[in-house]
């Protein structure tokens, strides 16, 4: 038969209705929309009627995933349409996707299939321009911090010492390490410095969890971005650039409303990496959506050990977006690598392999149920999938007493049936709403919060920290930022800190390489492995197959 359509064929074939009545159907009121043509729009949360609404939050996470990726965001966006076709109040909160995977490898991040945002040309490109503007922010720092050196230093910045990068929404290996200010003395202060990918910037992560404007203003002029020659840390509110910084972001702060191919509102609203920040859309996205809506489908970066896990022990602490349940979706590819099969054997049956793999997903929901909420597994159905291998995983589930559906949201949509069964789970584990917290109090040092999710969450024997993350360890303290929850980068492949760990590895100990103190975001990164905060292209990137044709239209972006 003919090939299956890709994802951007389908979205295209969807037909759109006017944001502007989307919007009136989920109450909001004319004078707080703000239409970017007919079918985006910005919301002025200002300007939203008091609600007594608080919708419940449904979080959606994942097994330890393959490089592919186990369709998180299909799910997210499909579990929504099924809620919203059960007759639920359903809205969505997910991420921006970011340029630099886009035209790297990953191709579009707005769901698949028959479960996706749109306009997909549109999310995936520049959108409203936020991630710009979060660009020119950041860049406004760099250039104030460098004039500020430049104009006689009166801060005592330690050129050796700025931490904090330039950065662009683009992979670009080449601009990682870079001298500036070369040139002579009117051209600056040379030192060396470095470009990040837009989505390691702080100020995305400050923009995704501030609480308000005044919440985001503070968390700015929070930010350390180097140290004086004697290593006090210093603050952009002592450099006096948190005020340009703020209204540069005046209108990207304001969360995006489009819809789903089954016309579902959904807010799209900011993109923290998940490895060095928490991995999810803006907790003002989050929260304007609860306002709005009955349930609020939201997705948190990687596996469970790490989104699921930021999402409780930082963002819920942050704002007011704690999960009443929590879907952890499986693939049947994914338990089979993780009970030993070869990437290119995947789509052989091999039940033993996916029954060796269980390991993996139960121990992911061991540990949700130890922040206190009662998972529902997804099954994120492939047309390569064998019938006996989706009994099998509903098989395993029911034994280890866990809710699970299989969905076919990418197949046949929310819209459709694919996602029926996996809505009735969901309403049904809502039903008995758990009382999510976080696994670590604060008060805590940072060295045994690391040891607690290592121990509790990825099941390591032990945490080594390196000579220069013990140094770290030690400033963090006499710096007094000891209070802040830890934000873990590890690979996500893996429980551990090697990404060819699979399955359910224990005893192992996780290697701390560096720690980067995030003072406006409100965190301590603990490096674990080796880390991109701005990645490469791959040999041939996905922008080759990428053009616009005679007609104004995208090609090759799916
Ligand atoms: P994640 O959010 O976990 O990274 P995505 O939802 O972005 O995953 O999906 C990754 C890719 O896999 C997308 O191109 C999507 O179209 C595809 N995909 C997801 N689910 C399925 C499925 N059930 N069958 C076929 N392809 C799928």
């Amino acid at each position: 038969g003919s090939p299956l359509p890709n994802d951007l064929e389908i979205a295209r074939a969807a037909t759109l209705r006017p944001i502007a009545q989307i919007a009136e159907e989920v109450g909001i009121p004319e004078d707080a929309l703000e239409l970017y043509g007919r079918y985006k729009a910005k919301i002025d949360v200002g300007r939203l009627p008091d609600a007594d609404r608080h919708g419940q939050v449904v979080l959606v996470t994942a097994i330890s995933p393959t490089p592919a990726g186990e369709g998180k965001s299909t799910l997210t966006v499909g579990l929504a349409d099924s809620l919203a076709r059960a007759g639920k109040r359903t809205m969505i909160a997910i991420r921006e996707p970011s340029l630099g995977p886009i035209l790297g490898m990953k191709g579009g991040a707005t769901g698949g299939g028959k479960s996706q945002v749109l306009p997909m040309e549109d999310i995936n490109l520049h959108f409203t321009g936020d991630f710009h503007a979060i660009t020119a922010a950041n860049n406004a720092l760099c250039a104030l911090i460098d004039n500020h050196i430049f104009q006689g230093n009166a801060l005592g910045i330690d050129p050796r010492r700025v931490t904090f990068k330039r950065v662009m929404d683009m992979n670009d290996r080449s601009l990682r390490q870079i001298v500036i200010g070369l040139g002579g003395a009117a051209q600056g202060v040379p030192r060396e410095a470095g470009f990040d990918i837009t989505v390691a910037s702080e100020v995305m992560a400050v923009f995704c969890l501030a609480s308000s404007v005044t919440d985001l203003k503070e968390r700015l002029g929070r930010i350390t971005f180097g140290y004086t020659y004697d290593r006090r840390p210093l603050t952009v509110a002592e450099l006096g650039a948190g005020g340009v910084m703020a209204m540069l972001l005046k209108d990207a702060i304001k969360p995006n409303l489009v819809q789903t191919i089954a016309g579902t509102p959904a807010l799209v609203h900011g993109g923290p990496f998940a490895n060095i920040a928490h991995g999810c859309n803006s907790a003002l996205a989050t929260t304007t959506a609860r306002r709005l809506a009955d349930i609020v489908v939201t997705e948190a970066g990687f596996g469970a050990d790490l989104g699921a896990e930021k999402f409780l022990d930082i963002k819920s602490r942050a704002a007011d977006v704690a999960p009443s349940a929590v879907v952890v979706v499986a693939t049947v590819r994914a338990l089979k690598m993780h009970g030993g099969v070869a990437v290119d054997a995947l789509k052989t049956p091999d039940v033993g392999a996916l029954e060796r793999g269980f390991a993996n997903l139960a121990r992911h929901v061991e540990n949700v149920r130890k922040f206190g909420l009662e998972p529902v597994v997804a099954v994120n159905a492939f047309v390569s999938d064998a019938p006996e291998e989706l009994d099998a995983v509903v098989r395993l589930c029911r034994e280890a007493g866990v809710r699970v559906a299989v969905a076919d949201v990418w197949g046949r949509g929310g819209g459709g049936d694919g996602g029926d069964d996996l809505a009735r789970e969901v309403l049904a584990a809502l039903e008995h709403p758990g009382t999510a917290h976080p696994l670590y109090p604060l008060e805590l040092s940072v060295e045994e919060k690391i040891l607690t999710v290592v121990r509790e969450v990825y099941r390591g024997a032990a945490v080594e920290f390196s000579e220069a993350a013990t140094k770290t360890l030690k400033q963090v303290h006499d710096n007094g930022w000891d209070g802040f929850p830890v934000c873990m980068a590890k690979t996500q492949y893996s429980f551990s800190d090697d990404p060819s760990l699979l399955g359910a590895p224990e005893g192992f100990i996780v290697h701390v390489r560096e720690l980067w103190p995030r003072t406006g975001a409100g965190f301590i990164v603990a490096v674990t492995g080796s880390l991109m905060t701005m990645p490469g292209l791959p040999k041939v990137p996905a922008a080759m197959r990428m053009d616009l044709d005679e007609d104004g239209q995208v090609v090759g972006l799916f």
